[in-house]
């Protein structure tokens, strides 16, 4: 379990690699991706919380797996999603859509739509004095996510509307793959000083068994080589040449 200092946000990891996001106000908590539902379960109750919604990126099972048990467990909780995913996750029951603001846990959360790894794709963005940005699969530290059902424009474009948001935004991605990414980025970078920097502030999070996530824009944005891509060529480049990577 990690802790954010500013929100209380909880990551709970679970299958091989994913992460689920617990956003915790007072005694009400909001998750973020529920890929399985156990461990959700025996968080909230182990605190005596309440659930109030979950909010759903995009339609992977590894990101929507558990939902059907938790609203079964809370049959009044929201669970907010894209209104272009009915079909793929029906049990949804606030349809959002791009640029839409919603109140949750008394503040402003604003619907991104960030397209490109799946046709349809939506962040979650809390602004203010810390904004934080739920990103699902779109955005790794070190990497991005892979293009399945969209095209590599909207990918690129998807990274251009991240890369404008606060640079003090932390940024809670829904899988550790963060060193995987920076070998491969090293490989390609090898005298990169940013990405050496990484490589050991990762390894070091990792041995003492905590997440390399979050991570905030502006860091990222010196390591990430897809976000320092110059332009959707180089962008393509990167993309085809990670998939073969792993
Ligand atoms: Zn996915
Ligand atoms: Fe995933």
């Amino acid at each position: 379990m990690e802790f954010n200092k500013a929100r209380n946000i909880i990551g709970l990891r679970v299958l091989s690699d994913n992460i689920i996001w617990l956003w915790v106000k007072d005694k009400s908590v909001v998750v973020v991706d529920p890929s399985v539902h156990e461990p959700v379960i025996r968080y909230i109750n182990e605190n005596n919380f309440q659930l109030e919604a979950i909010l759903q990126t995009h339609h992977h099972s590894d990101h929507i797996g558990g939902t059907k048990s938790l609203i079964e467990r809370w049959p009044s909780v929201k669970v907010i999603a894209s209104s272009k995913e009915k079909k793929r996750i029906p049990f949804q029951n606030v349809s959002v859509e791009d640029g839409e603001t919603l109140s949750i846990l008394g503040e402003d959360v604003k619907i991104i739509e960030v397209l490109g790894h799946t046709s349809s794709h939506i962040a979650f963005f809390l602004n203010g004095e810390n904004p934080v940005l739920f990103i699902g699969d779109t955005l790794f530290s070190g990497g991005c996510g892979r293009i399945f059902e969209g095209t590599y424009k909207q990918m690129y474009s998807s990274l251009d509307r991240i890369k404008s948001l606060p640079k003090n935004t932390l940024i809670y991605c829904a899988h550790e793959y963060t060193k995987g990414n920076i070998l491969w980025a090293l490989n390609l970078k090898p005298k990169d000083q940013d990405i050496k920097n990484k490589l050991l502030e990762v390894e070091k999070k990792l041995s003492l068994n905590e997440l390399t996530i979050p991570f905030s824009l502006d860091e990222e944005m010196k390591i990430n080589l897809f976000l320092r891509s110059k332009n959707l060529e180089e962008f393509t480049f990167l993309r085809a040449n990670k998939d073969l990577w792993v």
